[in-house]
């Protein structure tokens, strides 16, 4: 069985939110006071496992656990094995802001998890506690090692650049990313949730004006490499490390979509930058271990994809939830 959208992209890949929850309050994904879901509106880690099981059977090969952070979901440690046994799965990956990886990084490691993203908009211990309002550096260094240690072969660093706070350290993260022979992707803001600590039009850095940045200091050649995800690559001449540009505003990925979204409380999210939404949670609710009925619900949905997502360059909130809500 494969699942295919009304505009003929074949789905292949599942980012889930375990949780809502995070140890970090970083300023462009959450306001500063937040009000988190109630425990009983999220999945539990059953139904989490039911839901990719279902993707699974419907010929879904990778998944990438997300959140809020995945990492401080309560069992994740129970969820990642089972996850990592599905028959018919390719990879499981993980986005995660690093905190919590120097006690998780072993249990990832024996789930069969190969490849992670790490959130790191900044070397600078103050502008990082600053841009994630509690974070520790450290800690998430620490974390990287950690993971490295454990045998995670591949780590790519994720930054999200605002032109007013962390512009200058997109230098020291490529440099940092070459010392350690980590990939990098830099991701222009969405507008996703409002904001209040900045206008988020003024902190817009583009893909292309980050790239001739780089380009000044490291030679570098596009990559056709791909992972699947919206990242187009650049490879700097010499090294093995490559730098990505997740570019929602200024270079549409719409057209290669493969994933959807279940957010933690198992709403399946067809597009990041559209409202649209199917009530999974519900259908597992009201109809405990009816998988086929699960699947078809999923099947259904997906002829409601939309082409793609609008984003403009203004301060209107496009889409009302935050990051952390959607799975980023
Ligand atoms: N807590 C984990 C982490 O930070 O990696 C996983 C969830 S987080 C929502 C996933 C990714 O979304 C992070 O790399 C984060 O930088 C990014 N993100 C959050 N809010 C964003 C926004 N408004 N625009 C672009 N990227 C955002
Ligand atoms: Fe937490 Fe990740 Fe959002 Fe930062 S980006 S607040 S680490 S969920």
């Amino acid at each position: 069985m494969h699942l295919t959208d009304g505009f003929g992209r074949q789905i292949t890949y599942l980012r889930l939110s375990v949780t809502d929850r995070c140890d970090f309050r970083c300023v462009y994904c959450m306001a500063e006071e937040m009000q988190f879901l109630p425990r009983a509106q999220v999945l539990t880690l059953e139904e989490s496992a039911a839901i990719c099981r279902a993707f699974v059977a419907l010929g879904v090969k990778r998944i990438r656990l997300t959140g809020g952070e995945p990492l401080v979901r309560r069992g994740i440690e129970n969820l990642l094995p089972q996850l990592g046994n599905l028959d018919g799965l390719q990879e499981l990956t993980l986005t995660t802001n690093g905190s919590q990886l120097r006690k998780f990084a072993p249990a990832l490691v024996a789930a069969g998890v190969r490849r992670i993203n790490v959130s790191l908009d900044s070397l600078d211990a103050d502008q990082f506690r600053e841009l994630t309002r509690v974070g520790d550096l450290h800690q998430v260094l620490d974390g990287i090692q950690a993971a490295r240690d454990a045998g995670i072969e591949r780590i790519k660093l994720n930054a999200v650049i605002l032109r007013q706070r962390n512009l200058p350290q997109v230098l020291p993260l490529v440099d940092f990313a070459l010392q350690q022979g980590l990939d990098i992707s830099f991701i222009e803001e969405m507008p996703l949730g409002q904001v209040t600590e900045h206008q988020r039009h003024e902190e817009l850095c583009t893909s292309a004006e980050l790239r001739q940045l780089i380009s000044r200091h490291h030679e570098i050649h596009p990559s056709d490499y791909r992972t699947g995800g919206p990242s187009r690559y650049w490879q700097i001449t010499g090294s093995d490390s490559r730098i990505g540009f997740i570019s929602p505003h200024s270079d549409n990925f719409c057209g290669s979509c493969n994933r959807v979204r279940v957010t933690a409380e198992g709403k399946l999210l067809l597009c990041l930058g559209n409202e649209n939404a199917v009530d999974l949670k519900a259908v597992i609710r009201a109809h405990p271990g009816d998988d086929e009925r699960l699947q078809q619900t999923i099947v259904n949905a997906l002829s409601h994809k939309p082409e793609r997502h609008h984003f403009y360059q203004d301060d209107s909130p496009q889409i009302v939830r935050f990051m952390n809500a959607t799975g980023g």
